[in-house]
């Protein structure tokens, strides 16, 4: 069994968080330290310690995460500007906390990534 993170008490509402969504499949919450102007983490209820733990049958509650995202960005008010999904697994991407998270990112110019 994975153990659990500090994310399974903000899904069960046991520390404080700004939660800004949730559902039976997934919480988004504000980021503690945020990268830009608007920061949420997008993160399934069920704990995934890593996008490498990713099975099929968690593909539906995954797809659900990029419409949450989506629905949260026009939301926040960034949908036409613009804004990035990342997701970090393991050490070489910086992944710190091992509940399977989308970081959503806007609100400035997020410059180039990649390309
Ligand atoms: P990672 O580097 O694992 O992809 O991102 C973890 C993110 O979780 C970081 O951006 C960090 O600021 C955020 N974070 C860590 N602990 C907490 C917390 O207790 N509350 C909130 N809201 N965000 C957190």
């Amino acid at each position: 069994m994975a153990e659990e993170t500090i994310f399974s008490k903000i899904i069960r509402r046991e520390i404080p968080s700004d939660i800004v969504f949730q559902d039976e499949k997934v919480t988004a919450f504000r980021d503690i330290s945020p990268q830009a102007p608007t920061h949420i983490l997008i993160i399934p209820n069920k704990l995934i310690p890593t996008i490498n733990e990713v099975t099929e049958q968690d593909e539906s509650m995954l797809g659900h995460m990029i419409t949450v995202a989506a629905k949260i960005a026009k939301q926040e008010g960034i949908d036409e500007s613009g804004y990035r999904l990342v997701m970090n697994c393991n050490k070489d991407a910086g992944q710190e906390v091992f509940h399977l998270h989308m970081h959503l990112l806007g609100g400035r110019n997020l410059g180039r990534l990649v390309g």
